[in-house]
Parts: C-alpha cells; sequence; structure tokens
C-alpha cells in the first residue's frame, strides 16, 4: 500500500502532508469549517482549493460528511485557482456557505471563509542562514524590511522579534487593501516593501514572488530565505528583464493587438483595458476567465496585452504564440512611455 493510500484510509485531514524537501503539513481548520457550518445552518458548503491542493479535496470532503450534520451537501470548484482574486463565484451563488482554502481573503464576505493553510515549516533555522546576507547587526546601518506570503505570515510577528532581538531594526508595513496583512506580498502585489531600506529579507517559497519584488524595487537588495526547500539566495531580476525588454522589442512592430480582459473577480482592470481599445483602432478587446497560450492561439492578432493576473505575463509569457506584454509594457512597445520606465506590473485594490 502507498504511504498516499495509508493516508487515506486514517481520515484524519487535519494535518494532511504534501511533500516536498521538508514534509509539509497542513491545518485545513476542520472544527473552525464545522462551526460555521453549524452556526449559519448551512445545507449547500462549496470548497475550493488552489491548484496544488486539489488533489485532497475529496478526502476533506469525506472527513467533513463524517462530521457534519445530516443533509449537509459538499461542493467541489473545478475551476482553476490561483489566488484570493480567483473566487469561483458561480459555485458561490450555490452554496450558503463557501471555503476559499490556500490564501488569505482579498475581501471579506460574510459568505466566505477563508483558511489560509499556514504552512508547519519552521522558518527561522532558514531566517538563520539568511542574516549572513543581511547588514551587520547593531549597527546603524542594520535595518532590514520584512515581507512573507500569507502560507506563513502565522509567524510574522515572532520573525520580527526574532530579528530585533539580534540586533536588526526590522521595518515592516500593511501594503494596500489587496493585502490583508502587514508584511504580506502577493505575486502581484509588493506595496509592503515599499520601506525606508536597502535590503528587504523575504521569507517564503518560490522564485517568482522574490523576482518579482526585486524588479518592482530595483534599488533593494532582496535576500530570499526559502523555509520550504531550505535555501538561501539573493534575487537577480536581470534575465528576467531581458525576456521583458525581448517581448516588447518583438512587439513594436505589430499591427494588431489583442487587449485581454480577463472576467476572474479579483482580476478584472476594465478601464485599463477600455483606454488601451479606445487609444488604438488595431486593438480588439477580448475577454476571458483563463488566459492560457491554448485558448489565445486561433486568435490572429501580433501581440497581445494582459490586463488580468501579472504573472500570467511575467511567468508564462515565452509559452503564447505572439509577444504577451503587460499594460505598461505596451505604452513602451507603441511609444507612449520610453523603455528604460519599464517596470514590474502590479495590481491594487480590489472589487
Ligand atoms: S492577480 Fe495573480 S498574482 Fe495577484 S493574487 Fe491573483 S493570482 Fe496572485
Amino acid at each position: 500500500m502507498s504511504q498516499e493510500s495509508e493516508e487515506r484510509t486514517q481520515g484524519d485531514l487535519t494535518r494532511t502532508g504534501m511533500s516536498l524537501r521538508h514534509d509539509r503539513e497542513w491545518d485545513y481548520e476542520m472544527d473552525r469549517i464545522l462551526e460555521e457550518i453549524a452556526d449559519r445552518g448551512a445545507e449547500r458548503v462549496g470548497l475550493q482549493f488552489p491548484e496544488g491542493l486539489k488533489r485532497r479535496g475529496t478526502r476533506v470532503v469525506d472527513d467533513l460528511r463524517q462530521r457534519a450534520p445530516d443533509g449537509v451537501r459538499f461542493m467541489l470548484s473545478g475551476q482553476p485557482c490561483y489566488g484570493a482574486c480567483d473566487l469561483d463565484t458561480y459555485l458561490m451563488r450555490r452554496t450558503d456557505l463557501f471555503v476559499h482554502f490556500g490564501h488569505s481573503p482579498m475581501k471579506e464576505s460574510d459568505q466566505i471563509v477563508y483558511v489560509p493553510l499556514f504552512s508547519n515549516v519552521d522558518p527561522f533555522p532558514i531566517v538563520e542562514d539568511a542574516t549572513a546576507e543581511l547588514p551587520e547587526p547593531g549597527g546603524d546601518d542594520a535595518e532590514v524590511g520584512l515581507v512573507t506570503t500569507a502560507q506563513h505570515m502565522n509567524r510574522f510577528e515572532e520573525m520580527v522579534d526574532w530579528l530585533e532581538e539580534r540586533g536588526w531594526a526590522v521595518h515592516t508595513r500593511r501594503g494596500d487593501d489587496r493585502l490583508t496583512h502587514e508584511g504580506q506580498v502577493l505575486g502581484c502585489n509588493y506595496a509592503s516593501a515599499d520601506l525606508p531600506v536597502e535590503t528587504v529579507l523575504y521569507v517564503g517559497g518560490g522564485k517568482f514572488h522574490p523576482l518579482g519584488l526585486a524588479m518592482e524595487h530595483p534599488e533593494k537588495h532582496v535576500v530570499i530565505a526559502d523555509p520550504v526547500n531550505n535555501v538561501v539566495t539573493v534575487a537577480d531580476p536581470d534575465k528576467f528583464m531581458k525576456q521583458r525588454y525581448g517581448a516588447v522589442h518583438r512587439a513594436m512592430d505589430a499591427e494588431s493587438w489583442g487587449v485581454i480582459f480577463c472576467t476572474k473577480i479579483g482580476q478584472g482592470r476594465w478601464e485599463v483595458a477600455q483606454d488601451i481599445v479606445a487609444s488604438n483602432d488595431d486593438a480588439y478587446l477580448i475577454t476571458m476567465d483563463e488566459v492560457t497560450p491554448d485558448r489565445l492561439r486561433n486568435f490572429d492578432v501580433d501581440a497581445f496585452v494582459n490586463t488580468g493576473c501579472p504573472r500570467i505575463t511575467t511567468d508564462d509569457g515565452p509559452q503564447f504564440h505572439v509577444p504577451m506584454l503587460t499594460p505598461g509594457e505596451y505604452e513602451c512597445a507603441v511609444g507612449d512611455r520610453p523603455l528604460e520606465e519599464l517596470s514590474f506590473d502590479t495590481f491594487h485594490g480590489t472589487w
């Protein structure tokens, strides 16, 4: 029997693990969900998981079914989900209670319970390793900004205290209203790193958040402490920026543009899309929810501008059949803005 099927028979999903370099376990907060169901007398409950955890969905339902009152129906969202911007509103409208796993709230709603799935990995060993990349502690220059993702937010205050006890003055701030917590960053919003410091310590997994952070704040030294993969690196956005310059250059000759408006609840920038179409006779508005290379392949245009999630443009850009630009890059490509002003696309506000 595989480890996976052994886990399956145990039925305890409050601490189900995903195997990474460290064993990662998530707290699905079953008790809280059951309390919310009871408080509201909910009979139809929708559950939405991010992509990496969809495979756990049926087992979470099994566990909830065992413990919820008879008659409560659980429904799983099969829609792609990459952020709190990405609520399955179709399913939500058909439920009394909607549980969104893996992200902190982008906008509070009485109908939605957000279960952030905090990581159980101890961040302090890797934060300790990362201190080698910070300014010397104790001196006048011992200042550092601290940011993290939703998964490590539950340890954020401890991280601040840990650094301060060791001689760093730690700067933090809450970004704009797209961000729930002080010190939190999203893949499209690094406003919490707008801090009067030269060095920012990012604690979290993956390379795209800190790369975005470094592109948004090119003047800062961004140190990445990744507790999941147990590595410390310094963000180097040059390769990424070259890729973006390359895309802009290729789009400069475009005679027709597809302007994408994303219909996901937290990814729409209607005004931005409308302004582009209004100012360019060769631009065509395309509305869609999931923006993928396959879905765009049949459109006969020379380049796209994506007004939805910026990460689709920066992370998946090379996979589209023609250049895919952010709105700011589009301005550079059509000559409305000098190429030197090319910057990372960030997304502010909610809906
Ligand atoms: S718009 Fe993209 S980067 Fe921003 S929260 Fe949504 S999925 Fe994440």
